[in-house]
């Protein structure tokens, strides 16, 4: 095939200024033959197709013909002949190699390596995030409305209802006498008197009598429409929102409620409350050493206010394409305008705006931020904090990208003791932290009061001083051959002496200076929102991921087959059968759980209908997916049988419903 090929080779003149140049341009023509064409493709060769031709070009052509000495010999315009010899000798040597690489270096002229030593295959983990946290029942404030609430925990309902039942703390006005559930009297702004409460003696106003420790909480009813008019009233306005949601009930020790006026300020501002009186917003973390100022949307002059004078090359700041190195504590955080949650700026200029009138209206102080506009944000101080670890680090705002991560200095991630890649990290803005947050609030849990809360707080970041993971981060410009010649005989990583950040600790340039290996034109572009989130039902999500599984070679549909139905539905059907047999049945009116049905048959707190907390299409509905997957792609027989003996199981439990099982419709197939 190879030996027909026709070559030519042009000369381009192109006129560029007043200097004309020419370009030389060679074209491999050859005959298209569908088992030839495959062959270039698979060896990922690029090609241009005709209809009955495919041509490569340029410098792929020219590595083919160094690569073939017969094709030399056609460019050369050499006998049939002289070819025909050489085609001979090319086919001897390949047919002795044991190997098409050793086949192709016995012929060619240069040394053609492997492509890379080793394929490392990976399945994704989870899908990227960016999404202002809510707390089951997305409440705006950490006060609780007990059962008057209803079912969407709503002061209305339980301003309707009038009173509210649930434990809160004693305290006493010792001006006006009045009893009331906060250290500051709602009535007259006196500091109050805190009482504990003694189940033999009643109120009490020692934490510890005779019959041991008082609580420093009662079960009491409230009028809640008295508190609610307090707080309209020291708020100084007419109308609150439609919707204000608080807690069932408090989990911290204490039980202290937050004060009213900030869930009613929180819900005009539309944020929700975390467990611990701040408001989250949480993303996936991802690592950067520069960007461009047109990526991160701030205009220069701003970047220029907050220190950022020069470019990565050293040149004076002035246009947005140049490129910046990021200093250490910087974020730029998600601003993706397609993905279904708001984006970072949105929900960071509502907080700020939160912030301002409690300041203003219930603290009575200065407001702090003034934002005006989103683009306000840009410049603000943040508290960065991963899950799992009680201790934040400030962060500064300088821009938002157009996708769903958290682009932040490896030393920032590192900071919060994560990896770097893919892991996920919230945001706090700094004064909602310092006004709203009090470990006072954190359930009275193992955990809950050590771990996802600002407890500790680092004001510079230290190098030295975060995991040591990543001082191995090596930061030169371009690598030596000598790092790839270490890597092709696979010696250990200290073999080669790279830059890495952990030579420069202690140094000025610990901080500044990095370089990078690859570029890209736009940190915006590419898949910023994975199928797996925009695919609505977990059938689409498969019947993708098992149509990428057929058309990537590297990977073995029937493999990822038995993976899924191993790893995911099998666990999930055994995990939820398991679930239904020792359920807990549930009240539709008020929520209560019954781990056994009472006897009166309805719920004993309201008398509402009670209902089972798990469904049986809760445990059928991975079954059928299974079944047809299995049947498919002809997975081992071991899982066959694993899953018809979970289906006879089943239909122990449920018995056989032969038609409503046909009536599910197959996935596959
Ligand atoms: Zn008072
Ligand atoms: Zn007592
Ligand atoms: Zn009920």
């Amino acid at each position: 095939w190879l030996s027909s090929a026709k070559i030519s080779e042009e000369f381009l003149q192109e006129s560029e200024g007043t200097e004309a140049t020419s370009r030389r341009i060679i074209k491999i023509i050859l005959e298209k033959k569908k088992e030839e064409k495959r062959a270039i493709e698979l060896i990922g060769l690029t090609h241009k197709c005709a209809t009955d031709y495919v041509v490569i070009e340029g410098t792929n052509a020219d590595l083919m013909i160094r690569a073939f000495p017969m094709l030399s010999l056609i460019k050369s315009g050499a006998a049939e002949e002289k070819i025909r010899k050489e085609l001979d000798a090319e086919l001897k040597t390949a047919e002795a190699s044991s190997d098409a690489l050793e086949a192709v270096n016995a012929i060619s002229g240069l040394k053609i390596k492997d492509k890379a030593g080793i394929f490392i295959g990976a399945r994704m983990g989870r899908p990227e995030k960016a999404k202002m946290r809510e707390l089951t029942g997305s409440p705006h404030t950490l006060f609780p409305i007990g059962e008057a609430g209803g079912k969407m925990r709503s002061f209305q309902a339980a301003m309707d209802a009038g009173k509210v039942t649930s434990q809160l703390p004693i305290y006493q006005c010792p001006k006006c006498g009045a009893k009331t559930i906060f250290p500051v009297c709602e009535n007259c702004g006196s500091s109050t008197k805190k009482l504990y409460f003694c189940e033999i003696c009643g109120e009490i106003d020692k934490p510890k009598c005779p019959h041991g420790d008082a609580k420093s909480y009662k079960e009491q009813t409230i009028d809640i429409n008295h508190y609610m008019g307090t707080a309209i009233q020291k708020l100084n306005i007419n109308v609150f929102p439609d919707l204000i949601k608080g807690v069932r009930g408090m989990s911290n020790k204490d039980k202290i409620p937050e004060n009213l006026c900030k869930g009613i300020l929180r819900a005009k501002h539309e944020i929700y409350v975390n467990k611990d009186g701040t408001t989250r917003y949480d993303m996936t973390e991802l690592p950067i050493t520069h960007f461009r100022p047109s990526e991160i949307g701030t205009p220069v002059e701003k970047l220029r206010e907050l220190g950022y004078t020069a470019d990565a090359y050293g040149a004076p700041l002035d246009t947005p394409e140049q490129l910046v190195e990021i200093k250490p504590q910087d974020l730029i955080l998600p601003g993706a305008t397609y993905s279904m949650d708001e984006p970072a700026n949105e929900v960071l200029f509502r907080i700020g705006n939160f912030v301002d009138e409690l300041l203003v209206s219930f603290y009575a102080l200065a407001p702090f931020y003034n934002f005006k506009t989103k683009e306000d944000v840009v410049g603000s101080l943040v508290i960065g904090l991963a899950p799992h670890i009680s201790a934040g680090i400030i962060g500064r705002v300088i821009g938002f990208s157009d996708t769903q991560g958290c682009f932040a200095h490896p030393l920032m991630h590192a900071a919060q003791r994560r990896d770097c890649d893919g892991d996920e990290s919230c945001v706090i803005l700094l004064m909602d932290a310092l006004l709203n947050f009090s470990r006072q609030y954190l359930p009275d849990k193992r955990g809950s009061r050590t771990m996802d809360s600002p407890l500790v707080l680092t004001a510079k970041l230290v190098p030295a001083e975060v995991d040591d993971m990543v001082q191995k981060l090596d930061v030169s410009w371009s690598y030596p051959l000598e790092f790839y010649d270490a890597c092709e005989k696979y010696l250990m990583p200290g073999a080669v002496k790279m830059d890495t950040l952990g030579t420069r600790l202690g140094t000025e340039r610990q901080y500044e200076q990095m370089g990078f290996t690859h570029d890209v034109k736009s940190m915006n572009e590419g898949m910023n929102c994975s199928a797996y989130k925009t695919l609505p039902s977990m059938e689409e999500k498969l019947k993708g991921q098992m149509e990428l599984a057929e058309m990537i070679r590297a990977v073995d549909a029937v493999d990822v087959a038995r993976l899924v139905i191993e790893k995911h539905f099998l666990k999930d059907i055994k995990g939820n059968l398991r679930k239904f047999s020792i359920q807990q049945l549930r009240c539709v009116g008020c929520n209560t759980k019954f781990r056994r049905p009472p006897l009166s048959g309805v719920c004993t707190k309201c008398g509402g209908k009670l209902i089972f907390t798990i469904s049986k299409g809760f445990v059928l509905k991975y079954l059928e997916p299974s079944i047809s997957l299995a049947k498919k792609y002809n997975v081992p027989p071991y899982l066959k049988h694993s899953l018809e003996l979970v289906k006879r199981r089943i239909e122990g439990v449920f018995g056989k419903e032969k038609e409503k099982q046909e009536g599910l419709g197959k996935w596959f197939g």
